[in-house]
């Protein structure tokens, strides 16, 4: 068969180890996941209650218009109804933008490390990957702009980025799109928008309604707690989404999901008290660095980059024999870093304990 060439290039993408598998493979009944950045918390009961008592006929198709997700959310964000476009997890509409705008006479920028999909799609595409090492751990912008040519058709930025955790302040940001030629999309990929606390942070969706270049993406897989229903949305003006909508298959949000968003929005208690939980949890792992003279990159996320000065496999492994599944940061371009999720109080504290018995361990070895 003569598959696109670079198609041989890629691997698929690699999750998290799950949680099924680790306890078949180690014997252990325990085992705690903070490898994908998911809510510890679940989702709010407001979403149970309502899937609960749905009436939705499996043997039907999902609404392709996402009326009623569209208009709840719409009215949320206090933007226009087509103003949005919803995805199959924000996975999906970062691939139906690629699939809209790439092809292997066009290229699109982004920062290293950042989120592996841009590359990847923008591989699948046959377009060239101008990628910019990232500065002290945070996006340069300054470099992103220099890369620029006639043919840059896409920029993706990460902001709160992952695997760092770090984030643009709105006065770069704004600098930036304001230098950033119409005719080339920036995508800014929120999809840890709402664990963000940093006071120098921007209104996205007003920057959108703003710079007719922009599509905000975000999703309910984080914070909202729902990444088993896949649900994304872009945020973005009418032109950029009607432009995009061919590119979007039919039917590619659930329905189930499409119900549990729309309840998730109204319960926005649930992700205040989430919100504040994280940033609790972040200072138990604050405090952890501190006593063990441990790196990390200050994070306005649900997770956190720290750099054990050992190889990030091995701690992974010492980790995952105990119990507790995250991500070595040797895949995500930092090889002596882990990359952990922020879980429950407990959760943080077990994983904290088993860390510090990796480094214990690791020093005598
Ligand atoms: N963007 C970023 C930065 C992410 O970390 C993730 C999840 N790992 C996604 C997008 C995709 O999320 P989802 O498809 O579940 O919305």
């Amino acid at each position: 068969m003569r598959w696109k060439e670079q198609l041989l290039t890629l691997t698929p993408y690699q999750p998290g180890k799950s949680i099924e598998a680790v306890k078949k493979q180690y014997k252990l009944d325990q085992i705690v996941k903070l490898a994908s950045n998911e809510n510890p918390f679940g989702c709010s009961e407001q979403v149970l209650t309502a899937l609960q008592s749905n009436q939705t006929s499996l043997a039907i198709y999902p609404d392709g218009y996402t009326t009623n997700l569209r208009e709840t959310l719409a009215s949320f964000l206090q933007v226009d109804e087509d103003e949005l476009i919803f995805g199959n997890g924000s996975d999906n509409l970062i691939q139906i933008i690629s699939r809209a705008l790439l092809h292997p006479n066009a290229n699109s920028i982004m920062a290293t490390p950042t989120f592996s999909q841009y590359k990847h799609n923008a591989v699948i595409e046959g377009a060239v990957s101008k990628e910019i090492p990232l500065l002290n751990g945070e996006h340069d912008l300054e470099a992103m702009l220099a890369a620029i040519d006639e043919q840059t058709n896409v920029i993706w930025l990460c902001s709160p980025n992952n695997p760092t955790g770090t984030y643009i302040p709105e006065n770069k940001l704004i600098a930036f799109l304001e230098k950033v030629p119409s005719d080339i999309l920036v995508v800014l990929d929120e999809a840890y928008f709402e664990y963000v606390v940093a006071d120098d942070y921007y209104d996205s969706v007003n920057l959108a309604r703003k710079y007719e270049n922009l599509i905000v993406l975000r999703t309910f897989s984080k914070i909202y707690g729902l990444a088993a229903l896949r649900i994304g949305y872009g945020v973005a003006n009418r032109s950029i989404i009607k432009a995009l909508e061919p590119a979007r298959e039919p039917f590619n949000v659930n329905s189930l999901g499409q119900l549990a968003a729309s309840a998730a929005i109204k319960d926005q208690e649930f992700i205040k008290v989430c919100k504040e939980k994280n940033r609790q949890g972040l200072e138990q792992f604050y405090q952890f660095c501190g006593e063990n003279e441990l790196d990390f990159y200050p994070s306005q996320t649900n997770f956190i980059l720290i750099d054990c000065k050992m190889d990030g496999d091995q701690v992974f492994q010492h980790l995952l024999e105990r119990g507790y599944i995250v991500r070595s940061g040797k895949a995500l371009g930092f090889p002596t870093g882990v990359r952990i999720t922020v879980g429950s109080y407990e959760q943080n504290v077990g994983v904290l304990k088993a860390l510090g018995e990796s480094l214990a361990i690791s020093k005598t070895e």
